[in-house]
């Protein structure tokens, strides 16, 4: 199929953009396209406006600012995945980012078009949960901020009014050195997760666990911070019965259920994946300290 007929425009400012947004009715902002074209073809939204944020170079960065890595909504997720900045202080990013479809999607796609797509099993929001990430809209009201946990309102829903934008995301750096892991089950490379896990952990001079942060995609319409199991971790020693407590508490959580995959498996695999995740970032984290 083809999308409906629609008016296309094409800003090269935010402020431009601000002012389309503010005067279109029933308008869709195209980023990367990678989930849009195909909803527009399959004609799940029929837009009478599609404005297209590629001009806007503005919106294309990636810096280090504060203690925080920011990062404009359209950078490209390959830019990401390839970017020395982002090696070197979140590269749990590029983890991450290796398990988002294929090279081809990677290319175009971009990391405001995940959060503002908002998949259940996108990894992208997964790792803004990891950090706590702040999400800045602007539109016709001014600016804002919004912390990733306010940021869903259900299912593929983000907390963005139809006439504002996402313009770039923060993500605070830990400050102590620590270790990092992303995994995830997927039926095929590419394909979305079943369930994907991300962790951080930081080990105090006696190796015993001093912050812990574990997030999971794939088992609820957001991402999910394990915050109970997070602060169980704390002052205990990184060994196979504190993972496999961890685990424990991580089969517990609520999970999504779908006519492919039972909520009970899904609650196997965040099991699995958590005390796999621990262990890979504790001795990541051991080799920091
Ligand atoms: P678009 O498709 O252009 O836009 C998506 C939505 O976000 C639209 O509603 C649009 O209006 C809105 N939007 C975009 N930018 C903004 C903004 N700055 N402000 C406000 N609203 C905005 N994703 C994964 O996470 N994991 C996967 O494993 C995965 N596999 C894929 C496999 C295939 C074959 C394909 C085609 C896609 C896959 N995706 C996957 C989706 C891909 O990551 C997309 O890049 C992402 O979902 C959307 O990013 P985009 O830049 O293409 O956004």
């Amino acid at each position: 199929m083809k999308p409906a007929p629609f008016a296309y425009h094409r800003p090269n400012t935010i402020n431009d953009l601000v002012a389309l947004v503010a005067s279109c009715e029933n308008a869709k902002l195209i980023a990367g396209g990678q989930s849009l074209v195909p909803m527009l073809n399959m004609r799940y939204v029929i837009p009478d406006h599609v404005i297209d944020l590629n001009r806007i170079e503005s919106l294309n960065f990636i810096r280090e600012n504060n203690g925080a890595i920011e990062i404009g909504a359209m950078t490209r997720q390959c830019e990401i995945e390839h970017d020395q900045l982002i090696a070197r202080r979140a590269p749990i990013l590029q983890d991450a980012l290796r398990h988002v479809g294929h090279l081809q999607t990677r290319s175009r796609g971009t990391i405001g078009g995940s959060l503002c797509h908002l998949d259940p099993a996108a990894e992208l929001p997964g790792i803004a949960a990891l950090y706590d990430a702040t999400l800045h809209i602007a539109g016709p009201r001014g600016t804002r901020e919004v912390n990733i946990a306010d940021w869903s309102l259900g299912y593929m829903t983000p907390a963005l009014e139809p006439d504002e934008v996402l313009t770039h995301i923060t993500f605070p750096l830990w400050k102590e050195p620590h270790g990092h892991a992303f995994l995830e089950i997927a039926r095929r490379l590419g394909d979305f997760a079943i369930v994907g896990v991300g962790c951080l952990l930081a080990l105090d001079r006696n190796g015993a666990i001093a912050r812990a942060a574990i997030s999971l995609v794939g088992v609820s319409t957001a991402p999910v911070r394990l915050s109970d199991t997070e602060a169980a971790l704390i002052g205990q020693k990184p060994t196979e019965s504190t993972f496999k407590a961890a685990a424990e508490h991580a089969r517990t959580i609520e999970c999504l259920e779908d006519a492919q995959i039972s909520a009970s498996y899904r609650q196997r695999l965040a099991g699995v994946l958590v005390a796999r995740a621990l262990k890979l970032a504790s001795a990541r984290a051991e080799i920091t300290k």
